[in-house]
């Protein structure tokens, strides 16, 4: 696809022409994946963060969250959840937090890999190469990192840098290829001085990473952030150049991203399931995406982990998702996916 094509899309208000993009994205995604919605079972084992990434409420200089850290029986707690559920993988995320060290997260690896048959994916920050190197070792499957957008000065702006800690997501992420993870990478959606050719560029970007998994959601203003801090309008593009955070933004762009990188594996995120609790889920899975990471983190940690206000569904056990969300999938049509899921090689 042109990238006059891409803007074009990107930019398209018409509900009766998106509709054509939505049947094409719908289209591709079961040639290439199928019709299997595979189930991620995410475990938020930390909120302690060492990064102060403008956007996000757990970030280090946040002095109005509680802080919590799951011990291993309790993340082990989890993951008997994940396979009585008939999930195919967990995914360990946290801030980054350097008293999860190297050797609790391989001590966890190994035995989940031991005890279970689950696929390990984590998502724990910009961790060195070493511990990348450790924990592919102990048996992590793959990694997950957005990159948040590829506009070098907005990705400045957004991610200040630590004395002795530059923010390079991009370099990790050529290294967790390296390493032979399925690497996972993506965007928020929205970002005050976020333009629209930045979209078109991020998109290029999945193709030059050679991603295996893209995730993306609206951004969400949380008011004890520096940006959400500032002005609403503040720093938002004039006209028509700045994207906006909304659900549409987010359909147009995953069903983009599964006609640009066909065979990836691409969740509808709880971010974008928050704007619309009713069909979010469902409109997502219709438009391009093939994967939901249903929140298995006990409920008195889950309220802390507030990267933004009011995640879908965090008030639901996960018993509860599970059985809403069995219905909801068998009613569109769609299996439970079976096993790890990992990407189709194409
Ligand atoms: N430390 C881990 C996990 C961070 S939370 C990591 O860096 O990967 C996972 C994702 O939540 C982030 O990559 C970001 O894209 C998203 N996120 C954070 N704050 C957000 C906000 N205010 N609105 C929407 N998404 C947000």
């Amino acid at each position: 696809m042109k990238r006059e094509e891409i803007l074009d899309w990107l930019k398209e208000e018409s509900d009766e022409k998106l509709g054509a993009l939505w049947s094409r994205a719908d289209a591709v995604r079961a040639e290439q994946v199928g019709s299997e919605v595979h189930l991620r079972g995410l475990i938020e084992v930390s909120n302690h963060c060492v990064r102060r990434c403008a956007y996000c409420g757990i970030n280090a200089d946040n002095t109005r969250i509680q802080r919590y850290r799951m011990t291993e029986d309790e993340i082990m707690a989890c993951v008997r959840k994940a396979v009585a559920f008939g999930y195919g993988t967990v995914i360990l995320q946290a801030g980054e937090d350097y008293s999860i060290s190297t050797a609790f997260v391989s001590r966890v690896i190994r035995r989940i890999k031991s005890e279970t048959q689950l696929a390990v994916s984590l998502g724990l920050g910009e961790r060195p190469a070493k511990e990348l190197t450790a924990w592919r070792k102990a048996g992590a499957d793959r990694y997950f990192l957005r990159f948040e957008t590829s506009d070098p000065s907005l990705y400045e702006r957004v991610h200040p840098s630590l004395p002795r800690r530059r923010s390079d997501r991009l370099a990790t992420l050529r290294k967790l290829k390296e390493l032979g993870y399925e690497a996972g990478s993506g965007v928020m959606l929205g970002i005050p001085g976020q333009t629209y050719a930045s979209l078109a560029d991020d998109l290029d970007l999945f193709k030059a990473l050679d991603l295996d998994m893209v995730g993306v959601g609206p951004y969400i203003r949380h008011p004890d952030t520096p940006l959400g801090r500032e002005e609403k309008s503040h720093k938002l593009l004039a006209g028509r150049n700045q994207v906006p955070n909304t659900e549409l933004m987010t359909y147009k762009f995953v069903a983009l991203a599964r006609l640009l990188c066909p065979g990836v594996n691409i969740p509808t995120t709880s971010a974008l399931a928050s704007l619309n609790r009713e069909t979010g889920y469902e409109l997502g899975l219709s438009r391009g995406s093939n994967v939901i990471m249903p929140n298995l983190t006990p409920s008195q940690y889950r309220v802390l982990y507030e990267i933004y206000p009011a995640k879908a569904m965090a008030s639901d056990s996960p018993e509860e998702f599970q059985a809403r969300l069995s219905k909801r999938l068998k009613a569109m049509g769609r299996s439970i996916g079976k096993g790890p899921g990992g990407r189709k090689k194409c």
